[in-house]
């Protein structure tokens, strides 16, 4: 990966020079050709699509220091969705497996401008499984995700060339079984390297940025301690305080492409989870409604689009993988 300056932020791109580009062109392409495989995968697993919603009462509760969009709905404040986790849980009432294509808003902070990996607006494929463990929705992800590269690399090899772009960076992935490591590891690791990574949080940029630089594979980071993430992550039952949840990192740099978890389902601790991490319960009513009356047990992930697209495309940063992208704090089509 090279780490050349992005082409123009924080400037927004001019979106006729931006949509016309050749490197823009081939890179919406690999994008359309990872997206048409993942449908294809799924599809031919017994996976229904699912037209997400974009708006409604609430919504993820977020995380990393985002901020929510509220909307005025016929005199309730609704919110524009940052996620589509509560859909998804109660999209299983409907079919065993689903998947969407889901935008999401995100007022990141403005730090964020310069990860080269935060887009105010972006895009998650989302999966859920009913029935589904870690091992098995792991299992699967791995297999859709080798899948949509192989297909992609397959398709495009003039747009990978003009993007400049090895596909032997793939040779790893493509072999399957991707590295694992638990969060404990992880911070154990950053911390023997001099950086001072937090045990009772998330990876931080920097630190996610310094363990995807060494790998030569993507790999998991599973078990990230409560507190880090939102009350839908289910807590271990042979370990408090741990929960049964992964991301999944790229190598070369590229970051965290997709996380995930096996989902809390049991009202009593949904409800007990959203006052530990500060969240109304009155808020989700008709999420908590649905649940107390029995949701299926579950696992899921959501992959971001941009994301996975940048790394397999070689770019430098996450918005030259948008056709109209919104960085953090920078006034754009
Ligand atoms: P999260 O629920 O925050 O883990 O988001 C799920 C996935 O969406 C992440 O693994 C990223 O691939 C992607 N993602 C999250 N936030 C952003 C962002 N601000 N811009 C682009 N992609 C993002
Ligand atoms: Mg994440």
């Amino acid at each position: 990966m090279s780490h050349d300056t992005p082409q123009s932020p924080p400037a927004a791109p001019d979106p006729r020079a931006h949509l016309s580009s050749p490197a823009t062109r081939s890179t919406l392409r690999i994008q359309n050709q990872l997206i048409a495989a993942a449908r294809e995968y799924l599809t031919s697993a017994g996976f229904t699509e699912m037209l997400p919603p974009v708006i409604g009462p609430v919504t993820d509760p977020g995380s990393r220091g985002s901020k929510q969009v509220d909307i005025d709905f016929y005199g309730h404040r609704y919110k524009l969705m940052t996620s589509a986790i509560l859909y998804k849980q109660a999209s299983l009432l409907a079919f065993d497996k689903i998947f969407c294509i889901a935008p999401n808003v995100r007022l990141e902070p403005l730090e964020t401008t310069d990860t080269d990996r935060h887009l105010a607006e972006f895009h998650q494929l989302d999966v859920e499984v009913a029935g589904a463990d870690r091992e098995r929705i792991t299992g699967l992800l791995e297999d859709l995700v080798v899948h949509m590269v192989r297909a992609t690399r397959d398709a495009l090899p003039a747009d990978f060339e003009l993007l400049g772009r090895d596909v032997d960076a793939f040779t790893e992935l493509l072999r399957g079984s991707f590295g694992r490591r638990t969060h404990a590891d992880a911070v154990a690791e950053l911390r023997a390297v001099g950086h001072d990574q937090n045990p009772d949080a998330e990876i931080d940029w920097t630190g996610e940025a310094l363990l995807s630089s060494k790998a030569a594979r993507p790999f998991f980071v599973t078990d990230y301690p409560k507190g880090s993430r939102g009350f839908y992550d289910r807590e271990s039952r042979t370990e408090p305080g741990v929960l049964r949840n992964f991301d999944l990192i790229a190598p070369e740099g590229y970051g965290e492409l997709c996380s995930g978890s096996e989902r809390t389902n049991d009202y009593a601790q949904i409800v007990t989870r959203m006052r530990e991490t500060g969240e109304n319960p009155q808020k989700y009513r008709w999420y908590l409604d649905l649940v107390r009356e029995g949701v299926p047990a579950s696992a899921g992930f959501g992959i971001g689009v941009e994301r996975l697209t940048r790394y397999v495309a070689g770019r430098d940063a996450v918005w030259q993988a948008n056709a109209f992208p919104k960085l953090p704090g920078v006034v754009s089509p």
